[in-house]
C-alpha cells in the first residue's frame, strides 16, 4: 500500500531529536548558571507553588492518561509502566501541595511542614524508580485486569506514603531545620534519589536510543528530573534560586513532553484516518480492472434507488457481457484475457459522463453501468454508444465472426417510486434483456421494455 501523504506523516524523529537536544542544552545551561547561586534566597512567592503544582499535576496526568490509552490499544506493558510513573507523579503532587505551608493555608493542611519534604523525596524517588523499571522492561502482553490491579496498587502506595509522611511524621528522622532541608543530603536520601534518577536517565538513553519521539522526550524529561533533584539539593532550602530553578525546569520540560506526545498522537490519528480511507477505496475497487466492484455497485444501487424514490426519478441499468470471451481466453491465454478485460473496463469508464453514473465489474467478463435519473430511451442510447465504443477498440478476436471483441448489453429501467419495483427486479430485467441480446446474435443492445431485440441508432 502507498505511504500516507506527507500531510499526515508525523514529524520525522530527527526533528524531535533536534528540538529535544536544543531544550536539553538550554536546561543544562540554566542548571550550570543556577548551581553556583543555588543558595541565593529569593523570598517566598505565594503564587509560584500553586501555579507550578496545578500545571505539573495537569501535564503529568494528561501524559499518564495518553500513555495509558496507548498501552490499552497496543496491549503491551511498557507504555503502562511509564503511564504509572506519570500518574504516580500527578498523584503525589496533591499531598505535597496539601502539606506545603502557605499553599492552601498558612499552616500545612495535612501533616507538618517537614511532611512536604518527605513527600517530595517519595515523589521524585518513586518516579525515578518507576521510569527505571520501564527502561529495563521487555515488551510483554497486557491484560485488562492488569491495568486495574496496577492502578489500584498505585493509589494504595500514594495513600500509604502520604499517611507515613503526615501522621507518621514523628516516627521519621528530622529533615527540615528552619526551612533548610540540607539533612536530606546528609542523611543520604537526596544523593540516593539523585543516583536513581541519573541511572534511569542513562538507561532510557542507552536502552531506547532515541529511536522514537517518546524515547527522545522521555530522555529529556529524565535529564530535567536529574537537574531538578540536583538543583533542589544544591538550593538547600525553600525559595532559594536553586529551588525555583529546579521547579521551573521540570515544569517547562513536562509541558514540552506533553505537547510533543500530543502532536505525535494527533499525527498517528491522522494516519489511521488516511489508511482507513485507502482501505475503504480498496474495498470498493475491482483489483483487476480498477473500476468499481460488485460491493460498490450494490451499495450505490441501493443509495440511488432511495434517491429515485424520494425524487420520483427513474433508474436505468446496463448489464454488459463480453461476447465469446471463453474462446478469447482459449485462443490467446488468460493473461491476454485479463488485458482485454482492462481495456473494455477502461472503455466503459470512459463512457461514464454524469457524476452519478457508475461503471462496475460484477465478476468474470460481466460489467454494469448504473445510470440514475435516466429513462429507458436515454439508457438505450448510452448502451449503443458503449457497444460501438468497444467495437471501436478493435481488439482482435479470431474466434468471433466479426474478427474483433464485442459486447452484448441488456438495458432495464425501473421506477423506484412505484413501490412494486425493486433493485433485484431491475437487475433481473437487465439480465433477461442481456440474455435476449445474446440470443439475437451478440454485439447487440436489447431493452427490457421491448419484446424483440432492437439495435438503437445512436
Ligand atoms: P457469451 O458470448 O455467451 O457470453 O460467451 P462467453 O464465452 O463470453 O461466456 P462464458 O460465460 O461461457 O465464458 C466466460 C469466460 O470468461 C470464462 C472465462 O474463461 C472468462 N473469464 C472469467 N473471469 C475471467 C478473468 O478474471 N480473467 C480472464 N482472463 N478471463 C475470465
Ligand atoms: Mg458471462
Ligand atoms: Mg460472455
Amino acid at each position: 500500500m502507498a505511504d500516507a501523504p506527507a500531510t499526515y506523516a508525523n514529524l520525522p524523529v530527527r526533528n524531535h531529536r533536534l528540538a529535544a537536544s536544543t531544550l536539553a542544552i538550554g536546561m543544562i545551561g540554566v542548571a550550570l548558571f543556577a548551581v553556583p547561586f543555588g543558595r541565593l534566597a529569593l523570598g517566598a512567592n505565594p503564587s509560584f507553588l500553586p501555579a507550578f503544582g496545578a500545571m505539573t499535576l495537569l501535564s503529568d496526568l494528561l501524559t499518564g492518561c495518553l500513555l495509558l490509552s496507548q498501552a490499552r490499544l497496543a496491549k503491551t506493558r511498557p507504555p503502562l509502566q511509564l503511564a504509572v510513573a506519570y500518574l504516580f507523579s500527578a498523584m503525589m503532587i496533591v499531598p505535597h501541595l496539601l502539606s506545603f505551608p502557605g499553599v492552601f493555608a498558612a499552616e500545612p493542611v495535612i501533616g507538618g511542614s517537614a511532611s512536604a519534604v518527605w513527600l517530595w523525596a517519595a515523589w521524585h524517588g518513586g518516579f525515578a524508580v518507576l521510569v527505571l523499571t520501564f527502561a529495563i522492561s521487555r515488551p510483554s502482553p497486557l491484560r485488562r485486569a492488569d491495568i486495574a490491579r496496577i492502578l489500584g496498587g498505585l493509589a494504595l502506595v500514594v495513600s500509604g506514603t502520604s499517611v507515613l509522611a503526615t501522621v507518621g511524621l514523628p516516627l521519621l528522622p528530622t529533615i527540615l531545620v528552619n526551612g533548610n532541608y540540607d539533612r536530606l543530603t546528609t542523611l543520604g536520601i537526596g544523593p540516593a534519589i539523585l543516583g536513581v534518577t541519573a541511572l534511569a536517565t542513562i538507561l532510557v538513553a542507552v536502552r531506547h536510543r532515541f529511536r522514537d519521539p517518546l524515547s527522545v522526550w522521555l530522555a529529556v524529561a529524565m535529564l530535567a528530573a536529574t537537574l531538578d533533584v540536583t538543583l533542589t539539593l544544591f538550593g538547600g532550602g525553600r525559595f532559594t534560586l536553586g529551588w525555583y530553578a529546579a521547579r521551573s525546569l521540570s515544569l517547562v520540560t513536562g509541558v514540552t513532553v506533553l505537547a510533543a506526545l500530543l502532536s505525535d498522537f494527533v499525527g498517528q490519528a491522522g494516519r489511521v484516518a488516511q489508511v482507513n480511507k485507502q482501505l475503504e477505496l480498496m474495498l470498493r475497487t475491482d483489483v483487476l480492472t480498477g473500476v468499481a466492484n460488485r460491493r460498490a455497485f450494490e451499495s450505490t444501487l441501493s443509495a440511488e434507488w432511495r434517491r429515485g424514490r424520494r425524487e420520483q426519478t427513474e433508474v436505468s441499468l446496463l448489464m454488459i457481457d463480453i461476447d465469446l470471451f471463453k474462446g478469447f481466453n482459449d485462443r490467446y491465454g488468460h493473461p491476454a484475457g485479463d488485458v482485454c478485460l482492462r481495456q473494455v473496463a477502461a472503455a466503459l469508464e470512459g463512457q461514464v459522463q454524469r457524476p452519478a453514473d457508475l461503471a462496475a465489474r460484477l465478476g468474470g467478463e460481466e460489467f454494469v453501468l448504473l445510470l440514475p435519473n435516466t429513462d429507458e430511451i436515454g439508457a438505450a442510447r448510452v448502451a449503443e454508444r458503449v457497444r460501438a465504443c468497444v467495437v471501436a477498440l478493435g481488439l482482435t478476436h479470431g474466434g468471433s465472426a466479426l474478427g474483433y471483441v464485442t459486447i452484448s448489453i441488456g438495458v432495464a429501467t425501473s421506477r423506484p417510486f412505484d413501490w412494486s419495483d425493486s433493485p433485484d427486479a431491475l437487475i433481473e430485467a437487465a439480465d433477461q434483456a442481456l440474455y435476449r441480446a445474446k440470443a439475437a446474435g451478440r454485439n447487440t443492445v436489447c431493452t427490457a421494455g421491448l419484446s424483440v431485440p432492437v439495435l438503437i441508432a445512436a
